[in-house]
């Protein structure tokens, strides 16, 4: 598993170059967005782990970020934590009502906010976790014993379709990109060759291993995949 990956969204650079420094000496991986367009881009193109969003920003506010990234079904699970100032009180209640998961008042101190970070991050994958044995329709998956069965019947699959299996179960219907998937399965450092079609790859080996429950992993063109937990 790769590193989780912040997106700060922040206008002052100061401020960035500070967060920037903290998170990635915790191991974070970040990237970053000075208006609330370039969020809505970045959060779409490169599903973050998580995000930090700045309430004040030039243009289009810190709420209606907040706003957009929740009526998009690409990015409402992504986590978000607030920056918020002492003056805007009634903002931060109105971000936690659109969904914001947290919110960390300005000034804060880096050590604050990174215990927040992972609190939230604890908090999503404990909501992620997958039960040891997983059924739908005739899809077994034992995650203890990494055995996938079709009806009853043991398919061999390989270590890399199985993280795949995985990570699709564990987004539970959510849209995952290409470089999403290639990123947590092949990891950030993969070498220069893999490329996004391998992930195309192995869906399709995946599929035609899962037989007639291959139909659940869909694909959405041009972006990704998602696994259809409905018959
Ligand atoms: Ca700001």
């Amino acid at each position: 598993m790769s590193k989780e990956k912040i997106l700060i969204v922040e206008d002052e650079k100061d401020i960035v170059k500070m967060l920037e420094y903290n998170l990635q000496k915790e191991g974070f991986r970040t990237l970053s967005a000075r208006d609330g367009e370039d969020a809505l881009d970045m959060a779409m193109r490169e599903h973050p782990d998580l995000v930090l969003l700045d309430l004040m920003l030039p243009g289009m506010d810190g709420l209606e970020v907040c706003k957009e990234l929740k009526k998009e079904a690409k990015t409402d699970s992504i986590p978000i934590i607030m920056l918020t100032a002492k003056s805007q009180e009634s903002d931060k209640v109105i971000g936690l009502e659109l969904g914001a998961d947290d919110y960390i008042t300005k000034p804060f101190s880096p050590r604050e906010l990174i215990a927040r970070i992972k609190a939230v991050l604890r908090r999503i994958n404990e909501k992620e976790k997958l039960p040891q044995v997983f059924r739908v329709g005739d899809l077994t998956v034992d995650f203890s014993k990494i055995v996938v069965m079709v009806k009853d019947k043991p398919v061999a699959v390989t270590a890399k379709e199985f993280e795949l299996l995985k990570t699709l179960l564990k987004a539970k219907g959510r849209v995952l990109s290409r470089d999403y998937l290639l990123d947590t399965i092949w990891g950030f450092d993969h070498a220069m060759e893999i490329q996004t079609r391998t992930v195309d790859v192995h869906i399709r080996t995946l599929r035609k291993k899962l037989k007639n429950e291959s139909k659940r992993i869909l694909t959405v063109k041009n972006y990704g995949y998602r696994f259809e937990y409905e018959d």
